[in-house]
């Protein structure tokens, strides 16, 4: 029943496709074309034009260059009629069918398939047919996606390797260790514990010339994933649930204990004196006239061009009262000289003593870290038994206040032993001057926090453009350093 007689000099376009979702029910293209040339002889046509894509679901929404060529040929009158092996082959999700009969719509352009016969889809049967075969495709795709997922999960129950990309630091397979990658993730795990960034490790191995697991460089983020991901203790995660893998763990259980709790002390940390900023003395830095925080601005020089300077604000953004507005000093030469002042302070033989009190304090530290988080977590609970009715008001606010100070004393505790702790990270052998060049602006600020309690700049008196400093007209006598230790 193909309706309609054709002269022998209609126009036919072909369309085949195959489908990766479709892999054993479906054909090869070749195998489709044959078909449809056969069905357009029967029919009484020439072929004056074949399309295909090869490969490409028309589920997934993916462009498919061959179908969009075809709806072309049909806009334009190219063609008079279309032929497919099936009409799943052209469509798959009735929204396509949509768009498809609007386009044969004008030109009346008929489409016939081997398999499930004419689609006059100028009429309302036809269209109505073409609509209920899409209907059960998309019926069909979406149990098969369903198929695909309870695989998924029986897979992950079974603790196996997700498939997919490979994992860093494991062969393809996601079972077997390469000892080569494994020491890089063991690496920058321990240098995360030990005080460097994401960002500083990344940089670091792209400077070194190891490769990510798709041979290319690192950004802070995927050094990051590969340190923190389960797959590293053993742990399959699927759909946020973990479950027991079959695959060999790249670390320790230690470490990947330490690792969360350096993870837990940069948020602890974070958004008290901010270790993340750009400059190093952001935030130490005070008018000497007035004692305000000095804030940077860009600040014109002579010559035209701007550098950064420490300013003493007389408003703010707000235009309220800040400071005397009188003090203003180029940024560079003050940074040089507050680091030049450390280096020699670090130097002296009373800080090294202090600095070898606090050395393999990490036990302690980590025993902190334990009761920070347990008071969090007690401080929670409170707020829980509070609004379950289980505690009264009374006793939820006396219990507040306690675990609320034990809290903030174990908060304190904490920063002074973590700051104390960076200069613990000085590795041996290594100068003091040696560790700074290497670390990064948040060691570096660690540093400052742990011995700087602020620095004081004065106005500049007369005579102050002659002195040099560095290379630059700065009198450091203008500058006072008031240290912690
Ligand atoms: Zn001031």
């Amino acid at each position: 029943m193909h309706g309609t007689e054709y002269m022998q000099d209609t126009r036919f376009a072909i369309y085949s496709r195959i489908s990766r979702d479709r892999v054993g029910a479906g054909l090869g293209v070749e195998r489709q074309q044959e078909d449809c040339e056969k069905l357009v002889a029967q029919l009484g046509g020439q072929i004056v034009a074949t399309f295909s894509d090869n490969d490409i679901s028309a589920y997934s929404g993916k462009p498919r260059p061959g179908y969009e060529a075809l709806l072309r040929v049909i806009k334009n009158g190219d063609v008079d009629a279309v032929a497919v092996w099936h009409q799943d082959r052209l469509l798959r999700r009735t929204i396509d069918l949509e768009h498809y009969i609007d386009v044969c719509q004008p030109t009346k352009t008929p489409t016939h398939t081997v398999m499930a016969g004419f689609f006059d889809l100028t009429t309302p049967a036809g269209r109505a047919t073409a609509k209920t075969l899409a209907a059960w495709a998309s019926y069909e795709v979406e149990t098969s996606t369903d198929r695909v997922k309870s695989a998924k999960l029986q897979a992950a129950k079974a603790g196996k390797p997700s498939g997919g990309n490979r994992a860093y630091g494991y062969e393809q397979n996601g079972m077997v260790i390469i000892p080569e990658e494994a020491a890089v993730v063991r690496e920058a795990i321990d240098r995360f514990v030990a005080g460097d960034s994401w960002r500083t490790i990344a940089l670091d191995f792209n400077e070194r010339g190891i490769p990510t697991a798709k041979g290319k460089l690192w950004a802070a983020i995927n050094v990051r994933n590969v340190a923190v991901r389960p797959r590293n203790i053993s742990i399959r995660v699927h759909n946020d649930n973990e479950y027991p893998a079959v695959w060999p763990s790249l670390i320790s259980m230690e470490t990947w204990e330490d690792l969360h709790l350096a993870i837990k002390r940069g948020q602890a940390l974070h958004g008290q004196r901010s270790y993340t900023r750009k400059h190093l003395l952001k935030g130490f830095v005070h008018c000497g006239l007035c004692d305000t925080r000095m804030n940077i601005i860009n600040a014109q020089q002579r010559d035209g061009s701007y550098s950064p300077a420490f300013n003493c604000r007389k408003k703010d953004h707000r235009g309220q009262d800040v400071g005397c507005g009188r003090v203003k000093r180029k940024k560079e030469p003050v940074e040089a000289l507050v680091i030049d002042c450390l280096m020699y302070r670090l130097d002296t033989p009373d800080l090294t003593a202090m600095l070898a009190k606090d050395k393999g304090d990490s036990g302690k530290l980590k025993e902190l870290m334990r009761d920070h988080e347990a008071q969090s977590l007690r401080l929670q609970e409170i707020l829980n038994l509070y609004s379950t009715g289980e505690m009264t008001f009374s006793e939820y606010k006396s219990a507040k206040t306690a675990a609320s100070a034990r809290l903030d004393a174990l908060g304190r505790e904490l920063d002074q032993k973590t700051s104390r702790n960076t200069i613990g990270l000085i590795p041996a052998g290594q100068t003091v001057r040696e560790a700074w060049d290497k670390a990064d602006i948040q060691w570096r600020r660690q540093l400052v926090d742990t011995l700087i309690e602020k620095v004081l700049i004065y106005p500049k008196q007369l005579g102050d453009q002659k002195v040099i400093y560095k290379g630059f007209k700065f009198n450091p006598d203008r500058v006072e350093i008031r240290w912690k230790a």
